[in-house]
């Protein structure tokens, strides 16, 4: 039977020619010889010209797992089969837009199931855009994808295997109901190809000629022993119904039936003479007797015919079409499912239409959580889909919906735009963005609806804040919207966190501020010395430990007409009475000597040092100025910039020490210098102090090496260990040993830091 596929159809044609034209069948015989010699030597070569391909060396062992790791919901196969035909066929729909002879190979786009117990194989074939040879051997199999291991490790950390569509794998869940699977595809640009595989690390393509129609996709499973139950009409009709109720293609079923026929005797005699092993040919299962035509004479006989038709699965309407009041929460759910690829239900819906000079209806969705890859790849993403009056033009219209909002999930469907339209002429479209607009409009209205419910907007707090971030970043329009939903930790929220809102009800009197840290977590921002004071004057502090927060405050400044007032940089303000702000003044001219001698130590290290009253129990920190990088940006740009040093020299963090006059380190290091100006221990003293605030600033040291050896030096002072007499033990040491380069370097550096 699988053999027959492999008769080059030309060849067989051509034979029959031959049967027909030549007279004798002497004559024909040597002929047909040759023929048959051909045919075989074309099949051979058809064989031999199978090319075997490695899979992709993760693929295989994700293939492997699917079919070795026991799993009871392997229903989920059929779903996602019918998405990658919905998808194909979505493809070729796309095309056909801008221009229409793409369909000139079939103009009826459909997914037909085909159970055929005989030989145990369930067929899925579309009429979508089909694979060329390249796409067969690109898409299945030899391309890794990011989502092959993504998807392998949460299954690993417990994750379900139906998730596998969200990884973008689900074409190998063929293998939970499959040992065999193979793959016949036609593309308009190509010919008629058949993949195969047992998995085994391996599969095949080669040419292919069997009955396809013009264009598309057929999947034959050869289904496992026990898995059988996927060949039953009922099964396939409840899974369908369950997980594909929303495809926007027919999806037909070939399913057997039964009528009933009358036939006389002489007509029963020629129904037996015929072959009946065809379709809609009928056959004689059971022979009654009629009492009323046998009276009348004539011999008539009822008999139960088998035929089969294809049955349309999925008849429903498109559910936005629908009144929102009669559609259930479960009828919303299943159309995410399909729409989505994913496995659970949404966490929010909007339902809506928009009338008046523009119409257009929609319908959207808050999944959950977020994609494995949200900020990831570059990879576009499958979040709005595109209908014009109910046919659907494209998945993911970048023009629909801002990149912040790129986890919403759903459709649009517009009454206005052209059918034909091309990603062209919608980057100009003033329909579409009157459509974006609303639809930002819309899901910020749903982000309100999930707020109410506290415990709700936690998870979607979790799993999208940095997408409401990245909108304070981009959308200057929607930026004072967005501000409402961000939520932090503060130095007095305790496990609860804040909405800015809440903050500013829970000002001081005198505060004008809102004072906020960002920093690496939220146990090193409670713990910073800059905090410490903004607290101990009662004020409270924003925790910002995104990395996403810098850029967001950046953009933000203010909220409520509050400035946004970061607290590790200068010039830091807090409300201060007369005789604070003249007991501070006297500090700062007390100081003065202390602070210049500290400014020529560190040279070029900091900006200026400066008297601080920000500090209670630190000697000192590391303010940064109020427009350049923070210590946390510093960090945060030098793991991402790190190919790119000349740009971090010029941005880098400008850096001012603050010290703190009311500490006794400062206090004696005053007195030292005004004892004896060049006192030098005072510069290694002030170099330690700086780079241990560097640290407990949130930066990292340049030079570690230095800053270990400034230490060890005071550890030796600490147990009174003679630094003088172990410096001329060393040095008797390379009188006999060349010195090596770098030692030579080591040394110079270090002079240049004493
Ligand atoms: P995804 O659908 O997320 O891309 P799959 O593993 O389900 O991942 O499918 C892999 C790829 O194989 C698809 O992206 C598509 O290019 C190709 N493919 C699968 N099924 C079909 C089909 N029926 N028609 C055309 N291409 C298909
Ligand atoms: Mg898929």
């Amino acid at each position: 039977m699988r053999n027959s596929r492999h008769f080059p159809r030309a060849c067989i044609l051509e034979s029959r020619v031959v049967q027909d034209t030549t007279p004798s069948l002497v004559e024909r015989e040597p002929f047909l010889t040759f023929k048959r010699q051909i045919i075989k030597l074309t099949q051979a070569k058809m064989e031999e010209e199978a090319e075997t391909f490695a899979f992709q060396a993760e693929i295989a062992q994700l293939m492997s797992l699917i079919i070795n790791t026991f799993y009871s919901n392997k229903e989920i196969f059929l779903r996602e089969l019918i998405s990658n035909s919905s998808d194909a066929l979505d493809k070729i729909r796309y095309e056909s837009l801008t221009d229409p002879s793409r369909l000139d190979s079939g103009k009826d786009l459909y997914i037909k199931i085909t159970p055929d117990k005989a030989n145990n194989t369930l067929t899925i074939m579309d009429t979508g855009i089909g694979m060329t040879k390249a796409d067969l051997v690109n898409n299945l199999g030899t391309i890794a994808k990011s989502g092959t291991k993504a998807f392998m490790e949460a299954l690993q950390a417990g994750a379900d295997i139906s998730m596998i569509g969200q990884f973008g794998v689900g074409f190998y869940s063929a293998y939970l109901i499959a040992d065999r699977v193979e793959v016949i595809t036609k593309n308009n640009d190509d010919e008629q190809y058949l993949w195969e595989s047992s998995a085994g690390g391996s599969f095949t393509v080669r040419s292919d000629n069997s009955e396809m129609p013009g264009r598309g996709t057929k999947i034959i499973l050869h289904i496992k022993e026990d898995q059988t139950e996927y060949l039953d009409e009922k099964r396939i009709k409840d899974v369908v119904k369950k997980h594909s109720q929303f495809i926007g293609y027919p999806i037909r079923l070939l399913v057997e039936k039964e009528r009933e026929k009358e036939i006389s005797d002489d007509e029963e005699e020629d129904e037996k003479k015929e072959d009946n092993n065809e379709e809609e040919k009928p056959k004689i299962e059971d022979v009654e007797d009629d009492e009323e035509e046998k009276d009348k004479g004539k011999k008539k006989k009822k008999i139960k015919e088998k035929y089969t038709e294809d049955e349309e699965l999925n008849k429903t309407k498109p559910l936005w079409t629908r009144n929102p009041d009669d559609i259930s929460q479960a009828e919303y759910g299943e159309f995410y499912k399909s729409l989505s690829n994913d496995w659970e239900d949404h966490l929010a819906v909007k339902h809506f239409s928009v009338e008046g000079q523009l119409e257009f209806r929609a319908l959207l969705f808050v999944p959950k959580r977020a994609p494995f890859d949200m900020f990831e790849s570059k990879k576009k993403r499958n979040n709005i889909k595109l209908y014009v009056r109910r046919v659907f033009i494209m998945d993911n219209c970048e023009e629909l919906i801002p990149e912040f909002l790129g986890f919403v999930k759903g459709v649009v469907d517009s009454e206005d735009l052209p059918l034909n339209i091309s990603r062209e002429m919608l980057q100009q479209s003033k329909i579409l963005k009157v459509i974006r607009k609303n639809l930002v409009k819309k899901c910020l209205e749903l982000f309100d609806d999930i707020a109410e419910d506290k415990d709700n907007y936690k998870k979607f707090y979790e799993q999208f804040a940095k997408n409401l971030k990245l909108g304070i970043h981009e959308d200057s329009t929607n930026r004072k919207k967005l501000a409402e939903f961000l939520r932090y930790h503060t130095s007095s929220s305790g496990d609860e966190m804040s909405s800015l809102k809440e903050y500013v009800s829970r000002m001081k009197e005198n505060q004008k501020d809102i004072y906020y840290i960002t920093g690496e977590s939220r146990d090193s921002v409670e713990n910073s010395a800059f905090v410490e004071r903004v607290k101990k004057r009662g004020f409270e502090v924003l925790y910002m430990i995104d990395p996403i927060d810098e850029y967001a405050t950046q953009q933000l400044k203010e909220y409520d007409g509050k400035k946004l007032v970061c607290v590790t940089k200068e010039g830091l303000e807090l409300p201060e009475d007369e005789d604070e702000k003249k007991k501070f003044e006297e500090q700062k001219a007390q100081f003065e000597e202390l602070c210049k001698v500290m400014k020529d130590a560190l040279d070029k290290k900091v900006e200026k040092v400066v008297v601080s009253n920000r500090l209670v129990s630190s000697p000192c920190c590391i303010v940064t100025s109020q427009y350049g990088w923070s210590a946390n940006m510093e960090r945060i740009m030098k793991a991402q910039a790190l190919r790119d040093t000349s740009t971090m020299g010029y941005m880098a963090a400008k850096k001012h020490l603050e010290i703190n006059p009311e500490h006794s380190i400062m206090k004696t290091l005053k007195a030292r210098v005004e004892a004896d100006k060049n006192d030098k221990s005072v510069k290694d003293l002030v170099l330690l102090l700086f780079e241990t605030s560097l640290l407990s600033s949130g930066f990292s040291l340049e030079d570690p090496q230095t800053h270990s050896n400034r230490i060890h030096r005071m550890v030796k002072l600490g147990l009174g260990i003679d630094e003088e007499d172990e410096v001329v033990a060393d040095a008797a040491a390379p009188e006999e040993m060349p010195k090596l380069e770098d030692e030579d370097d080591d040394a110079s550096k270090m002079e240049e830091v004493d």
